[in-house]
């Protein structure tokens, strides 16, 4: 580090350290000598560093967080996501922003112990990590709302239906709030819908990810100076489905998944927004998943909207078991008559543009190689690992001369011309009772 600062000539700029970077920052708060930016970027969770951050940035100052983990803040783990972060994670369709959500209260959660409390600027899910841009500012009275700004999650594992409970609640009285506890549960013992039960995961953050002037700014700014980023476009398409998400609703549902629950074929994603529009409802996308369908309408009417789709593509019901969550969701009529006719304003802006908004990874196996063992030793990479592992109990010969075990029916019923070119046997005394047709 000290050899590039030197070629670079930045010494009046760059003060590197070898120390526990907990400790660096610890010190900066006993030295009154705060950070205007921190940016935690560790292999792995970044949660042991938390603590010292969001006490060593300045008054309004700028912590900038990537997790990298998230097998663990996605759901995989969720006991290891609680003593990491304080929240249980869940594995719906909507991980991606959970993970988000959770980090954020994570944040948020720490600073209130010294009377501080953030202000979300960005938050985004990309790749296979998750980085947020918060800003920290210092507030007793402030500090007070941040109970009401976390909720629980019920997630139904029959349909994945989620609903929101609150942890606190703020009340506008005169010229402040009064806070109380929250009331609820939002659900009864089984779900509504399908009758089955909810996992409870949270809480997370369930404010606003991201502050819209500023994203413009960061917009506006990429506008006037083209060609200075070489993710330019990336970074355009991004932001621009980031401003166009609906703020104010926390998670999301997925389109396949909706239909795959009551196993019907998929509408197209202007369709099933245009249903929602007409319904009355606002809709938008997701940044964090590509057939996110983020809505203010209650799960009642988004079930409606499916019932309904299911009228004019019927599902085969006799293949459905009776306690499944598709037969109990499509046996109650739908109360709203939902019109799949297409709608203008159905396309978002950012769709319409072209913009490059959910990247393909550029190659296969492309993301996050192993971690480097200690010692300077070469892991294995997955690619290695695979192919050692894959079809190991599944050994297949792929000569053909398996085949010749079974009987020709063709040959049975004198029409196969094949001879002894055929790959079944022609023997009248190997016929096995199960055999493959030909
Ligand atoms: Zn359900």
């Amino acid at each position: 580090m000290a050899r590039n600062v030197a070629f670079n000539g930045v010494g009046h700029l760059v003060a590197p350290s070898l120390a526990d970077a907990r400790m660096l920052m610890y010190q900066s708060k006993v030295d009154r000598e705060l950070f205007d930016v921190i940016d935690l970027d560790p292999y792995g969770s970044p949660a042991p560093f938390l603590d010292a951050a969001v006490q060593a940035v300045s008054e309004g100052g700028l912590l900038c967080v990537t997790c990298t983990d998230m097998g663990v803040m996605a759901g995989n783990s969720a006991e290891t996501c609680y003593s990491k972060y304080g929240a249980v994670s869940l594995k719906g369709k909507f991980c991606h922003e959970m993970a988000l959500r959770i980090i954020l209260h994570s944040l948020d959660l720490r600073a209130n112990c010294y009377q501080r409390f953030i202000v979300p600027l960005l938050s985004v899910s990309a790749d296979f990590y998750i980085r947020v841009f918060v800003r920290v500012f210092t507030g007793q009275a402030k500090v007070k709302a941040s109970a009401s700004k976390q909720a629980l999650v019920y997630h139904c594992v029959g349909c994945g239906t989620h609903h929101l409970q609150r942890l606190g609640k703020a009340t506008s009285h005169g010229t402040g709030f009064k806070y109380g506890a929250a009331t609820g549960p939002p659900v009864g013992s089984s779900c509504e819908f399908c009758q089955q039960r909810h996992q409870l995961g949270g809480p997370m953050w369930a404010e606003p990810l991201h502050d819209l002037a500023f994203v413009q700014r960061v917009l506006a700014a990429l506008e006037s100076s083209p060609g200075r980023f070489r993710t330019e476009e990336r970074i355009r398409g991004m932001l621009s489905v980031v401003t166009e998400e609906l703020g104010d609703v926390p998670l999301y549902y997925t389109l396949d998944s909706l239909s795959g629950t009551i196993h019907c074929n998929t509408p197209s994603l202007l369709q099933f927004r245009s249903a929602l529009l007409h319904a009355g409802y606002r809709v938008s996308l997701s940044h964090a998943c590509k057939n996110a369908v983020k809505t203010d309408a209650p799960p009642a009417v988004l079930w409606d909207i499916m019932r309904c789709w299911a009228k004019i593509h019927p599902v085969k019901r006799e293949r459905l078991a009776e306690t499944s969550p598709a037969s109990r969701i499509l046996a109650v009529e739908p109360t709203l008559q939902a019109s799949f006719a297409l709608r203008d304003d159905a396309n978002p802006s950012s769709r319409k543009r072209g913009l490059k908004r959910f990247p393909e990874n550029p190659e296969a196996f492309w993301g996050p190689k192993a971690r480097a063992k200690a010692g300077g030793g070469i892991s294995p990479s997955l690619q290695e690992k695979r192919k050692r592992h894959q079809n190991k109990r599944t050994e297949r010969s792929d000569d053909g001369t398996s085949l010749k075990n079974f009987p020709c029916k063709r040959f049975k019923e004198g029409t196969c011309s094949l001879g002894a070119q055929c790959c079944y046997s022609h023997e009248e005394a190997a016929a096995a009772p199960d055999a493959p047709p030909p």
